[in-house]
């Protein structure tokens, strides 16, 4: 196997997105009953006492974004194929119409306990390239990627991790670093290097199409931040099924708070059901939500026995069909930015 571009020089990247000033934060007073403190990410399966946050999010509208179209499949471009959807389409506003890139999953599928076929494993010997996140989302994929002789590059190379909270994955990074926009820079910077390489003659039009979607990514994290802005501290809590939200929870002030770690281990037990309803009644949350790719069940639970409203499907580990609500990654933090702020605000 041939390491591409990745390492070295990634790790002193530092993102050129700006992160969320932290004057916006609101000055309302926190509640008494609020538990949010220091660490921004609660696991129900931990301890209460462990319980702290900091603040919640938010964000958005407009809808814009370039969805890169479907390649054919008999051209002879080079074949950059890649573990999941959301890093097809931003691997696609790289590579322009130089490369044609794929994804392994399709969309809707869990891919945290993804099971590889024969046939992903020809598409990965058959690929130029091969682009996955890292940061242990796809163990699936490292048991056959060793296996074929093609370029391989970890697109969060650079991105600095969060840990998932919780005793199982005590010093694990979260996977979703695309969560946030300022990451995703990283990414992009990432794939601009790897493309260069694979196709040195497009060098110019990939430096420039990572420079165009920048842009795209500083508008819809500036808008992520303003939409947020207006959220008092007490309000700031986004509660979901998997975990998923600490990067940008990160970015935008948020404290999350989830049923599950990552969804490879998503059977909710009556427990963690009671810990959330626990923390939605003492915080007053006004809403929860529950990702794409996994059953809402646990948190229809949650919202019966709370009262809390069932503030919509968010989605993080998969995009939507074209026609659906979130064709690129653009939409996807666009939706989900403005069913938290619609949820937290109602
Ligand atoms: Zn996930």
């Amino acid at each position: 196997m041939t390491a591409l571009t990745a390492a070295p020089g990634a790790a002193s990247r530092q993102p050129r997105l700006r992160v969320v000033p932290s004057a916006y934060r609101a000055s309302a007073p926190i509640r008494k009953r609020l538990v949010f403190g220091s660490p921004k990410s609660y696991f129900f399966g931990m301890p209460k006492n462990l319980v702290r946050g900091g603040a919640v999010l938010a964000a958005v509208a407009l809808l814009s974004g370039c969805a890169g179209g479907a390649a054919p499949q008999d051209d002879d471009r080079p074949v950059v194929l890649t573990t999941f959807t959301v890093l097809a389409d931003i691997a696609r506003n790289v590579a322009g119409e130089h490369l044609s890139v794929e994804s392994i999953t399709k969309v809707g599928a869990e891919i945290h306990g993804y099971e590889p076929t024969p046939g992903d494993i020809r598409r990965a010997a058959d690929a130029d390239l091969i682009l996955d996140n890292g940061l242990n989302l796809e163990a699936w994929f490292a048991q056959f990627v060793d296996s074929v002789d093609v370029p391989h590059v970890v697109v969060s190379e650079g991105v600095e991790p969060i840990d998932i909270a919780g005793d199982a994955y005590a010093g694990k990074p979260n996977p979703h670093a695309w969560m946030s926009p300022v990451n995703v820079q990283v990414y992009v910077d990432n794939m601009v290097e790897a493309f260069s390489e694979l196709d040195p003659e497009h060098a110019d039009d990939f430096a420039a199409n990572g420079e165009a979607y920048a842009q795209q990514l500083q508008a819809v994290q500036d808008e992520l931040v303003d939409a947020l802005a207006p959220l008092p501290e007490n309000e700031r809590a986004l509660v979901t099924c998997e975990g998923a939200f600490s990067y940008l929870a990160r970015d935008a002030g948020l404290t999350e708070a989830y049923i599950w770690p990552v969804n490879a281990e998503q059977q909710a037990t009556p427990q963690q059901i009671a810990a959330a309803i626990e923390f939605v009644e003492e915080n007053g949350v006004r809403a929860v939500f529950c990702e794409s790719t996994v059953s809402d069940k646990p948190m229809q639970q949650v919202v019966e026995a709370t009262g809390a409203a069932f503030g919509g499907t968010l989605y993080v580990d998969s995009l939507s069909e074209p026609e659906g609500p979130v064709p690129t990654y653009l939409h996807l933090i666009r939706h989900d930015a403005s069913l938290i702020v619609e949820g937290l605000t109602g």
